[in-house]
């Protein structure tokens, strides 16, 4: 009736990808090196089953437990080891300091603005000038009825009303953990990401400049993503982590050994986790492409055979219970992530490959494309920061998948 092939094709058309073709053709580029990566891991653990004399094959019920092993024995990274060098307030001002680097704001404390609650903590965010750009709340912790994990919220977005611009008022949300004696809260290296991550929110909302309402500051949401995986990549920079990861007793920057081993863990299990990221994506498309004849399960081996998916992994989820595909808006929409992933990925790189992580012609450029949000395709936009379409080599990269 409305003119579209299939429901993916209808739900994708506003998206950046635009098409299921897109979609699949992208999803399978990842596919053929995730799936080798994941070959050498299910190798990597049969050597360690025979070498414990252990005389059987693998099967995907062992996989974590050899996993577990493996990390141990190749990356040997301890947690508690790490979070002394993540105070939350040196977190916090690792993040201002990123972008302040990036983009020239300031941050300043403001005591006599309201709050919603009394943890709440109100920034005003201005240019290097003093010019006002918005307000900034920060609410780090857990109380009774607040919501469980983390998010970026407004309470007032970019307009215009009469030709005079409102400015936005926005907020990031988290639930770590509170100091307790004398010791402060002290973040998980996943709640480092996460403060970046809900931080790069927050930038978008606060450099949203567009003329109507119905589309300023408004993405796809294969791109909305973007503005804040793309601060992830800062936090795990070594020359970042230097200038924030800071022992909260002495002092003393976080030790080299340590960065490299954090920035070495970081591929591990990489094979396992895009595969069975992957196998559920190119699930979802093939729900919302092919025809289904009677049997769910027919159809769920038939997709992954065709894609020559190892029976060692199983896809993230099962059809029978991969209710955001059906009911939860994700429909033809689990591919969101990790196209969000190369973008930033590959965004990220501009800075790298040029040589200076906080380059000023790339960051201005990446602020005006915050800025332009919604006001033109996600490609387009893209395209005026990267010059050119992203390319996955960036993430392959990041993951170790090449
Ligand atoms: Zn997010």
């Amino acid at each position: 009736m409305l003119g579209f092939a299939n429901h993916a094709a209808y739900t994708v058309d506003v998206n950046m990808a635009k098409t299921p073709e897109t979609i699949n053709e992208f999803l399978m580029k990842l596919w053929t090196p995730a799936l080798e990566r994941a070959k050498t891991e299910r190798a990597d653990m049969q050597a360690m089953i025979n070498k414990e004399g252990g005389k059987f094959e693998l099967k995907m019920w062992d996989w974590w437990y050899y996993a577990e092993k493996v990390r141990k024995a190749k990356y040997d990274l301890d947690e508690a080891q790490l979070k002394p060098y993540f105070k939350l307030e040196n977190v916090v001002d690792g993040m201002f300091y990123v972008a302040t680097k990036l983009y020239g704001i300031q941050f300043i404390k403001r005591t006599d603005i309201p709050v919603y609650n009394e943890e709440a903590i109100a920034y005003e965010v201005q240019e290097a000038d003093g010019k006002h750009i918005g307000i900034f709340y920060m609410d780090f912790h857990p109380r009774p009825g607040k919501s469980n994990g983390a998010w970026q919220t407004g309470y007032r977005d970019q307009s215009y009303i009469n030709g005079q611009m409102i400015t936005p008022v926005v907020s990031i949300v988290c639930n770590f953990t509170r100091p307790s004696g004398d010791i402060p809260a002290l973040l998980s290296f996943d709640e480092v990401t996460t403060l970046f991550h809900e931080a790069g929110h927050a930038f978008h909302a606060l450099f949203t400049h567009g003329t109507y309402r119905r589309t300023a500051g408004v993405v796809a949401r294969d791109f909305v993503e973007l503005p804040s995986q793309i601060m992830e990549n800062w936090a795990k920079e070594p020359e970042v982590l230097r200038a924030y990861a800071k022992h909260y007793q002495t002092g003393e920057v976080i030790p080299e050994a340590l960065i490299a081993k954090l920035t070495k863990s970081a591929q591990f299990n990489q094979g396992f986790e895009t595969v069975e990221y992957l196998a559920a994506s190119l699930l979802d498309m093939d729900w919302h492409t092919k025809t289904f004849e009677s049997n769910v399960e027919a159809f769920e081996k038939a997709s992954m055979d065709n894609i020559g998916l190892i029976d060692e992994i199983v896809p993230r989820y099962r059809s029978t219970y991969f209710s955001h595909i059906f009911s939860g808006g994700y429909s033809a929409g689990y591919y969101v992530y990790i196209w969000a992933a190369v973008l930033d990925a590959d965004a990220f790189d501009a800075f790298k490959q040029s040589g200076d992580l906080f380059n000023p012609e790339y960051a201005a450029k990446f602020r005006t494309l915050l800025s332009k949000c919604g006001s033109d395709e996600g490609m387009a936009i893209y395209k005026t920061f990267r010059g050119q379409e992203p390319s996955i080599e960036p993430l392959l990269k990041r993951r170790g998948l090449k």
